[in-house]
């Protein structure tokens, strides 16, 4: 049997008259650029996320962006982020011309090592950009601390992580001075396109987003600031408000998921050193990706190709040994456990969608390709 990493069919068959007709209602409404959907969706999300302020924009790559701009980021600032992650998070901060400078991550998590952060500020150090990875918040009040301490900025890149939470409930997002969401298909809420939302409980921060969203005009023609075209296509607000009512049923079925590949690995008694789980550290974890590790990952992704079943490298080259940073001057060893993870880390699939049979079968292959690996 084959298993698929994502089918995306599988959800669109589930909502498909819904969709269609949302779809085709802005079609009809002529209203092609922000409009009622937008807000609606704005005020949808703002309540499930728990934040004061939503603007919708075009991807989670410019919510990252405009979060950057909004802080008053540039040439000259220091933004201190995880070296392992979606190249999202490290390409803005380049392109609002300041200096990306890279942390090494937890093995456990794979989020930033908090620990490791205070070493990594200078004068110039103007934000710290965590990263949710994979549906799981990094340790947001040791980061939260140190911001404090030296005055900084946080941004949290929660494109993979909407609705998942930290200790006391918070939501990712809504913990540091600007939440960045993607709408990306592939996300926990995908659009059928491109999408992406920013929050923050600033609520001047909020209105210079606004007006940066669209070319920094109020009114219309007059330009207070220079900004962007990031604004959310209406279409794709639209099928997100189909989609968001069932996005907590989604995030139970991701975490069936994980919960049925932790027994089965449990069962198969796989020694450490051959398969190693994340740690599931906090109130909720929404699995965006439900990641394993091992020493033998090339092996087995080859062995998992052959029999046809979706798997993935999320991500192969941490960022400080991209060629784009290269001339950031660092080298092979400076982030240990971020090349590690990206010489062994696998994701295996784990959408909603996916059948107990199909688990069975990815997590079935995987043992029996690790098992004589135990010694
Ligand atoms: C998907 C993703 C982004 C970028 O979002 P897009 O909507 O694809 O632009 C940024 N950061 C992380 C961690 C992501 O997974």
């Amino acid at each position: 049997m084959s298993v698929p990493l994502l089918d995306l069919n599988r959800q669109y068959e589930s909502l498909q008259d819904e969709l269609e007709s949302a779809i085709l209602d802005v079609a009809r409404s002529t209203q092609y650029v922000g409009g009622p959907k937008v807000v609606e969706l704005e005020k949808a999300v703002a309540g499930y996320v728990g934040g004061k302020y939503c603007i919708g924009v075009s991807s989670g790559t410019d919510a990252l962006l405009l979060a950057l701009m909004g802080l008053g980021v540039g040439p000259g600032d220091e933004v201190i982020t995880s070296t392992y992650s979606f190249f999202a998070t490290a390409g803005v901060v380049s392109r609002v011309g300041a200096t990306p400078v890279f942390v090494d991550i937890e093995l456990d998590t794979y989020n930033i090592d908090p620990k490791q952060i205070e070493s990594a500020i200078t004068a110039k150090t103007k934000a710290i950009i965590p990263v949710h990875l994979y549906g799981q918040c990094a340790d947001m009040d040791q980061i939260l601390d140190i911001a404090k301490r030296y005055n900084l900025k946080v941004i949290e890149d929660a494109a993979q992580a909407i609705g998942a939470e930290y200790t006391g409930h918070r939501r990712a997002g809504t913990m540091g001075d600007v939440g960045c969401y993607s709408f990306f298909p592939s996300k926990n809420l995908g659009a059928m396109g491109d999408g992406g939302m920013v929050v923050t409980n600033d609520s001047q921060l909020a209105e210079k987003m606004q007006l940066l969203r669209n070319h920094g005009a109020k009114p219309k023609y007059y330009h207070k600031l220079v900004g962007g075209n990031f604004r959310l296509d209406p279409i794709q607000a639209a099928v997100l408000l189909v989609k968001l009512p069932h996005l907590d049923a989604w995030t139970a079925a991701r975490q069936k998921n994980a919960y049925i590949y932790r027994n089965l690995f449990a069962v198969a008694g796989l020694a450490s050193n051959v398969l190693s789980l994340p740690q599931v550290k906090w109130d909720r974890h929404i699995y965006n990706q439900f990641v394993i590790r091992t020493q033998h990952r090339d092996a087995l992704m080859e062995c998992l190709k052959d029999k046809d079943i979706g798997c993935e490298i999320y991500y192969p080259v941490p960022f400080h040994l991209q060629e784009c940073f290269s001339d950031l001057g660092y080298k092979i060893g400076d982030l240990p456990n971020a090349e590690a993870a990206a010489n062994e880390t696998l994701a295996l699939p784990v959408f909603p969608e996916l059948s107990e049979s199909e688990l069975q079968e990815a997590a079935s292959a995987v043992i029996s390709f690790l098992s004589d690996k135990s010694e």
